[in-house]
């Protein structure tokens, strides 16, 4: 086998989701866009059906085919863009719920999906999506007679709890939302954590469910087992990879194991990070290619047939940190080439 192996443990994803549900009071949906976050959103999606989660998020009306073919009738779908021109089939074939984002959406799917559910997101200050504060004023009396099912909005700045934005989005929400009786959520992973003033009646964490920060209590969820394909030996001085990156200071063992950045395993990760036979770290050196990564191995005693990128002492965010971005996006970068199998 020369394709690397990726293990989702449905059971860690459904234990985070659960530890997740009990910091709060009120209801824990779970977002599964971008495919599980990559994971696999109909996986995903049925695990934690199981655990108990009744209420998804995708990012697009298409997304939500798989997530509502793997929990079947009952569980609420919503779909953040909303109601977009052509959705309306979609909406209506799987039961999806859209999160109407402006006016004009609130007019397409009155007009187009009288009787079908919809939501409402507010812009609360990220200037991403949602409706604006002015708008509502105009807005808000004809929308609430239409009953939407939720009114939500999104934190910019939750993963850093002292920012002044959590507070300032949060009375902006408040303010938007006096005197609603609607559902309300504001709450990602984030604001999750960020305590019960943050929590309404919904909470809607993603990443956290996958094992990412600023969930630092998850459990990991991937596991990444990179076949080792070649095995050799350096005098001092011989180089390795690209551009020369890697210099052999001591006589080297260097070990080729299969994944590269057409794998998500992008290039700007550099050195810094670490493969690992069973518990113990072996240097990841010279740069990565597109198909291999090359790993100072020498102070094994034997090499095993593969190492692992990821697990519980290597995280999508200590791969995150090593190349200057998001265990988001590595999350969502893992590639399509790994043989992947589900625990669980
Ligand atoms: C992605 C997203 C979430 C989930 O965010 P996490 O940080 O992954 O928990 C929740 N709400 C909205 C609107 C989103 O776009």
């Amino acid at each position: 086998m020369s394709t690397a192996h990726l293990t989702i443990d449905l059971n860690a994803l459904a234990d985070n989701w659960r530890a997740l549900d009990a910091k709060t009071s009120v209801e824990t949906a779970a977002v599964v866009k971008a495919d599980g976050y990559g994971l696999g959103a109909d996986r995903a999606a049925k695990a934690l059906t199981r655990a108990g989660a009744r209420k998804f998020f995708v990012a697009a009306a298409e997304e939500g085919i798989a997530v509502r073919d793997a929990v079947g009738p009952g569980p609420v779908v919503s779909v953040f863009s909303g109601h977009m021109e052509g959705d309306a089939a979609l909406l209506r074939d799987y039961d999806l719920t859209p999160m109407i984002n402006s006016v004009d959406q609130m007019l397409r799917h009155v007009e187009q999906l009288p009787h079908h559910s919809f939501g409402i997101q507010l812009d609360s200050g990220m200037n991403r999506l949602g409706i604006e504060p002015a708008e509502w004023t105009a807005l808000r009396d004809i929308a609430l007679r239409q009953m939407p099912t939720l009114i939500m909005s999104h934190l910019a700045c939750a993963d850093d709890p002292d920012h002044p934005m959590n507070q300032q989005q949060l009375q902006t929400f408040k303010d938007m939302t006096a005197d609603i009786s609607v559902p309300l959520s504001l709450a990602a992973t984030g604001g999750l954590l960020l305590g019960p003033d943050y929590h309404f009646d919904l909470c809607r964490p993603g990443v956290g469910l996958y094992g990412g920060e600023p969930y630092d209590e998850a459990k990991a969820v991937v596991t990444l087992d990179l076949p080792v394909i070649q095995v050799r030996d350096l005098e001092v001085g011989e180089t390795v990879g690209y551009s020369n990156m890697w210099q052999a200071k001591r006589p080297s063992r260097i070990a080729t194991v299969a994944a590269g950045y057409a794998d998500g395993l992008i290039r700007a990760i550099g050195s810094g990070i670490e493969v690992y036979a069973d518990d113990t770290p072996c240097p990841v050196v010279g740069r990565v290619s597109m198909d291999l990564i090359t790993v100072d191995v020498t102070d094994l005693d034997t090499v095993p047939n593969s190492l692992q990128m990821l697990n519980r002492l290597q995280t999508v965010d200590d791969l995150a940190e090593a190349a200057d971005t998001i265990g988001y996006e590595i999350l969502t970068s893992l590639g399509g080439r790994y043989k992947r199998s589900y625990l669980g």
